[in-house]
């Protein structure tokens, strides 16, 4: 029997399979998708089994034997997807396999074996029996020999060593205890965060119908029925406020999909941000549930893809990398907080696991759901939309105000240092947002507001910090710092960059720290535990305020935030990129969402009435407009409405190339031969563009636009292959992104 195997090297140089002969005790368990150890080129790699052959081209007796047979089996299904996931995102077969292997698998990496005990039926009886009197033909126990049996006998199964192994042995010695050797999976300790039950609380109507929705495409593409007029509508957008209990409706969507016995994926933006999220679904389905992260052990996660992989845990919960969880027969998969720019992986292949699910819920005949308060623009164009128009609890959303900073030199504006005042005087909770995307400095008019745009992209113009350029990421447009507006001739000009300790130094003056605690949550400074440390004490507290980048607003749900605060709101919008006002709008429209809510919202609502300010430069700015107004339809309308006009997704498609060197104009000509390389019917190719030295390295990007999707990966693909391998050689690392995000 001959293997057709897809050997795992990381260079972009080979390409195609190899084929391998399988020895007689090897070919019973080879199928597509095992995994085998090999030699390939001179050295020891693994490969993955893409088809199974009688015959082969080359002379069998020079192909050589995989040395093992690894007992992690991908399944055909991933095989396929790694293809698609190589082509679509110009990668290689390998480097997408190489993301689905079990973790572990390359190392070695196998079963924990631990020594467990189980009470035999002797040991049953003696428990029984004994202590009825001395003359008792049962054997004599001791008090701590019966504690060890009645704990048996009370737990099942258990490790020996947890017990005491020596003891264990004596009572097995005497047939009272079975002692042998078995995998034990090591499982992710379950953290239990908020309130979660094991049953479904009585539905809203809304959510009754979002559900019904559902239930009827899981149905119609399950077993018999899947079979002729499956249903023709199967991916969903639920479009659901904050609290609107979107959660609820995947748990009883993941119900029905474990019910008719099939398996589903439930993909979050980042495990250590929504713990609450897991421990729902741990809470309601119990150990059927595997958990997929990096914060566990390899360990822990090998055992996790086992447990998948085997079927005995049939939903998987995680972030984009459980995309590509290794089960059969998925019948549902869930991407919460669709909106989420952490879906998109960093590595290569930049695959989006958005896409990724679309791909293996078409392939399963699984139904698709991506939910969010504030959905992506492409998603309500390109789905199915179902509706969660209020919130459980019945509070509405709290105003939205935008404060006008175009005047104002202070980092807080008169009304927020008001309503902050009030705040600490009723004793209330604030969440304080300072807007900052990495560092993003621009160029604004202190006096009319004007910011300083791209005339080809429309996005802000980036200021250099060495030089005295403003520069375009898209398509490297350039031009100077100027001395004064051209719109209203104020030289007045500023180059921006918030100042984080500023607006910290400025409450703890304003609020007096012994009484208002400020809660500092940081994303760049602390590790996971920290932050996790300082949310737990923000929810605890009675009063303070959460001051934090971005991660404030996600997924946290505090009861009792009467206030929530955004400091230089325009900053997303301002950073080079088209998604900016979608950035915009979401990080308002979610801050809101999670203001004034639970019943501590509602006691000093009596005294505070909740709010939301947002202090921006540019109070016209659409985004804002729209966000204030609470305007979800309005605001994604706008923006399909210019991205069509202006070629963005999903009316184009956005592929970008990045080429990196240690010297500029190495990156730079690979950029320029890989451009001149590009032509494609219908697509425009900007640049190559400068880019900022990324650790040491300049970069030299290509942006094409393309309305014809298919032909334009395609021309990429081949540009790429064609310039990348030499380029390797002198230090130039090309790097492919189709819709960055
Ligand atoms: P979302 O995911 O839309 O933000 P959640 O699913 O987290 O909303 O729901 C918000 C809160 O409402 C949670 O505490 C949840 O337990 C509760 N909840 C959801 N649905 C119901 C319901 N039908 N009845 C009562 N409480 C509910
Ligand atoms: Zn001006
Ligand atoms: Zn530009």
């Amino acid at each position: 029997m001959i293997a057709q195997v897809q050997p795992l090297t990381r260079t972009r140089a080979v390409r195609g399979t190899f084929d391998y002969r399988l020895s007689d005790a090897q070919a019973p368990s080879v199928r597509v998708g095992s995994v085998l150890r090999i030699r390939f080129g001179g050295q020891r790699t693994l490969g993955v089994v893409t088809g199974l052959s009688e015959i082969t081209d080359v002379d069998p007796g020079k192909l050589s034997e995989p040395d093992e047979v690894l007992e992690s089996a991908l399944t055909p299904e991933l095989v396929g997807l790694a293809e698609w996931m190589a082509h679509e995102y110009c990668s290689t077969s390998a480097r997408a396999l190489s993301l689905m292997l079990a973790p572990g698998a390359a190392q070695g990496a196998g079963a924990k074996r631990v020594l467990v005990a189980e009470l035999t039926g002797a040991g049953r009886d003696a428990l029984a029996t004994e202590p009825v009197a001395d003359a008792s033909p049962a054997p004599r126990l001791t008090a701590r020999q019966r504690e060890l049996l009645a704990t048996l006998d009370r737990t099942g199964p258990a490790a020996a060593s947890e017990l005491g192994t020596d003891s264990l042995r004596r009572l097995a010695a005497r047939g009272l205890v079975a002692l042998d050797r078995r995998t034990r999976p090591r499982r992710p300790p379950a953290h239990a965060v908020g309130a979660a039950s094991a049953t479904a609380p009585p539905l809203t109507v809304a959510q009754q119908t979002a559900l019904d929705r559902l239930l009827e495409a899981i149905r119609s593409r399950t077993g018999a029925d899947a079979n002729g007029d499956g249903a023709d509508e199967y991916e969903f957008l639920l479009h659901g406020v904050t609290g609107s209990g979107k959660t609820e409706v995947y748990l009883g969507a993941v119900a029905a999909v474990l019910n008719a016995g099939r398996t589903a994926i439930v993909l979050v933006p980042e495990i250590a941000m929504t713990p609450q999220t897991l421990w729902r679904f741990q809470a309601r389905f119990g150990d059927v549930v595997a958990v997929l992260h990096s914060a566990l052990t390899q360990g822990q996660r090998r055992d996790e893809w086992f447990r998948l992989r085997s079927g005995e845990a049939r939903v998987c919960v995680g972030p984009r990398s459980a995309v590509l969880a290794p089960l059969d027969d998925i019948g549902l998969i869930v991407v919460d907080e669709e909106h989420e720019g952490s879906y998109k992986h960093e590595g290569d292949p930049r695959f989006d696991a958005r896409a990724v699910a679309r791909w293996r819920a078409n392939a399963h005949g699984a139904t698709l759901v991506l939910g969010s308060a504030t959905p992506r623009p492409e998603s309500v164009h390109e789905l199915t939309r179902l509706r969660l128009p209020e919130r459980v609890d019945g509070r509405p959303m709290p105003p939205v105000e935008l404060l006008d900073m175009r005047s104002s030199h202070q980092p807080l504006h008169p009304e927020t240092r008001m309503a902050l005042a009030d705040l600490r005087h009723a004793g209330g909770k604030a969440i304080m947002l300072l807007n900052r995307r990495g560092w993003s400095n621009f160029l604004s008019c202190r006096n009319c507001g004007r910011v300083w745009l791209c005339p080809n992209c429309e996005v802000a113009l980036v200021l250099h910090r060495h030089g005295a350029f403003v520069a375009c990421h898209h398509c490297g447009h350039r031009e100077r710092v100027p001395d004064r507006c051209p719109d209203c001739a104020s030289v007045s000009v500023a180059r921006h960059g918030a100042g984080t300790e500023r607006i910290e130094h400025e409450l703890r003056d304003g609020l007096g720290t012994d009484a208002f605690p400020i809660f500092r949550l940081d994303a760049d400074a602390s590790t996971l535990q920290a932050r996790a440390r300082t949310l737990q004490a923000f929810e605890a507290a009675a009063a303070g305020v959460l001051v934090g980048t971005q991660m404030v607003a996600k997924g946290h749900d505090f009861p009792g935030v009467s206030l929530g605060v955004v400091i230089d709101a325009d900053q997303t919008l301002r950073f080079p990129d088209f998604r900016s006002e979608e950035r915009t709008f979401a990080l308002v429209t979610q801050l809101a969402g999670r203001t004034g809510r639970g019943a501590e919202a509602a006691g000093a609502g009596d005294r505070v009435r909740s709010r939301v300010l947002v202090q921006t430069l540019a109070p016209d700015a659409r985004s804002l407009r729209f966000a204030a107004g609470h305007d979800a339809d309005g605001f994604v309308a706008d923006e399909l409405g210019r991205r069509r006009a202006l070629r963005y997704p999903p009316f184009a498609s956005l592929i970008r190339v990045v080429c990196s060197a240690e010297a500029e104009p190495e990156a730079g000509d690979a950029a320029a031969r890989i451009h001149e390389r590009i032509v494609v019917d219908g697509a425009a190719v900007l640049g190559p563009a400068p880019l900022f030295r990324l650790r040491g390295r300049f970069r030299s990007q290509v942006l094409v636009k393309a309305t014809d999707r298919e032909p334009a990966i395609e021309a990429v693909g081949r540009a790429v292959d064609a310039v990348a391998p030499a380029a390797a050689k002198r230090g130039v690392s090309v790097s492919v992104d189709v819709d960055p995000v």
